[in-house]
């Protein structure tokens, strides 16, 4: 995206838009693969395993709770760093589950969904011509981010099938120009959970050239057997990381856009100045509700992994006997496969081609990546499991018809 050149015709209003690869060259919004591909999941009837929402509600409770706080008039602007109820439920399930002890008065800042925690911390902390490192493929906003930011976007490639990233690679991404390192383990689209030699170097390289660590964690809670290791709990992470999630996909309330940072009391200060003229605030009767969610027994967590870990198996194992050559997945919503088995080079042709071949609709790897490197993950499609099991079971045998 950022290897986008704007069109002369354009406006100069126009170009900056353009330049972040925010328009395309008539000036248009550009279209992103994931609306194509919804479009064409309505158009043919196909399954949509495109974009990563779930297909069913989450726990009762949570739903009620919102319920209940509209019936009792939580319908107004909240505070600035989000309703203290929900604060404190976020300080308490870092210290349940992680042992972190974050002061929900000053450490803790409520945002409107994760995505608007990236760009309130992009735009605090990135000035112009700065680096940015991310992994890749990368969750797509992070491009659209940087770019719009004016940073500059770095990636250390991860690769099929196993996802881990060459810490050489790592080690030459990060230099004195770096001024955020993101990280998102569990990892949208691979599936990976980072080890913890990765998160070691990643906080070791972070503080020799004194960069911020932000990390996406919204995928926290749905790991495979793999234990999450959150990066601001490793020696001498806390002081310079700003740690996000999000309760959409924990508690399948996606639609809610209820998110949260956790950073040292100066770092929350810096995100909250951009914050407070993005949305100011958000939400206000479903805070308490994802309150509710985060104070949940432990069996409700391992329960929805579980649960996801099924629908993970019912599709890897549709999509191996389909002939695909698969990535197992740690944790997350989706599984990506290899589809040149089947003779297919190139991964985003195939799936417009996918939902009349097969009645299916994935996502070309290729939009989670750079330009220049479309090659390398050309015949790889993300497919999300995020879905009921008879739909998953349906969309595998249907996976079948390619063979
Ligand atoms: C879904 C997702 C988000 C966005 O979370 P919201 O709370 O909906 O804004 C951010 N990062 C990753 C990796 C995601 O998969």
């Amino acid at each position: 995206m950022s290897d986008f050149s704007p069109a002369p015709e354009l406006a100069p209003w126009q170009r900056t838009a353009a330049g972040a690869g925010l328009l395309a060259d008539d000036g248009r919004i550009a279209a992103t693969i994931f609306a194509e591909m919804s479009a064409l999941a309505l158009r043919t009837g196909a399954i949509n395993l495109g974009q990563g929402f779930p297909d069913e509600d989450g726990p009762a409770e949570v739903l009620e709770a919102a319920r209940q706080a509209i019936a009792d008039g939580i319908n107004q602007y909240p505070p600035g760093i989000g309703l203290p109820v929900l604060r404190e439920a976020i300080a308490r399930h870092q210290h349940r589950f992680y042992g972190v002890d974050v002061d929900a008065a000053s450490e803790v800042l409520v945002t409107a969904g994760a995505t608007e925690a990236l760009a309130a911390t992009l735009l605090a902390f990135v000035d112009t011509g700065d680096e940015v490192v991310t992994f890749e493929p990368y969750y797509d906003a992070y491009a659209a981010l940087i770019a719009r930011a004016g940073g500059v976007h770095r990636t250390v490639p991860l690769h099929f099938p196993d996802w881990r990233p060459d810490p050489d690679e790592l080690r030459a991404a990060v230099t004195d120009r770096t001024r955020l390192i993101i990280v998102n383990s569990p990892h949208n689209p691979t599936g990976v959970v980072f080890d913890d030699e990765i998160l070691e170097l990643v906080v070791e390289l972070a503080t020799r050239h004194d960069a911020i660590i932000v990390t996406d964690e919204v995928y926290e809670h749905l790991t495979f057997g793999v234990a999450h290791r959150p990066i601001a709990t490793l020696p001498g992470a806390w002081e310079r990381t700003v740690s996000i999630s999000s309760g959409g996909k924990t508690f399948s309330t996606t639609g809610w856009k209820i998110g949260w940072l956790t950073a040292p009391a100066p770092l929350v200060t810096a995100v909250l100045a951009v914050k407070q003229y993005l949305t100011y605030v958000n939400g206000a009767p479903f805070q308490p509700a994802i309150a509710v969610g985060l104070e949940l027994p432990d069996a409700f967590f391992s329960e929805a992994a579980a649960a996801l870990a099924r629908k993970r198996d019912v599709l890897v194992g549709g999509l191996t006997a389909a002939g695909f050559a698969v990535s197992t997945p740690q944790a997350g919503y989706f599984v990506i496969a290899d589809a040149s088995p089947l003779g297919v080079d190139d991964g985003a042709a195939f799936c417009r081609e996918l939902p009349e071949r097969a009645g299916v609709v994935g996502v070309p790897v290729s939009a989670f990546v750079h330009g220049d490197r479309h090659d390398v993950y050309r015949s790889l499609v993300r497919f999300a499991f995020c879905k009921r099991l008879p739909v998953l079971e349906e969309a595998s045998a249907r996976l079948r018809r390619l063979g």
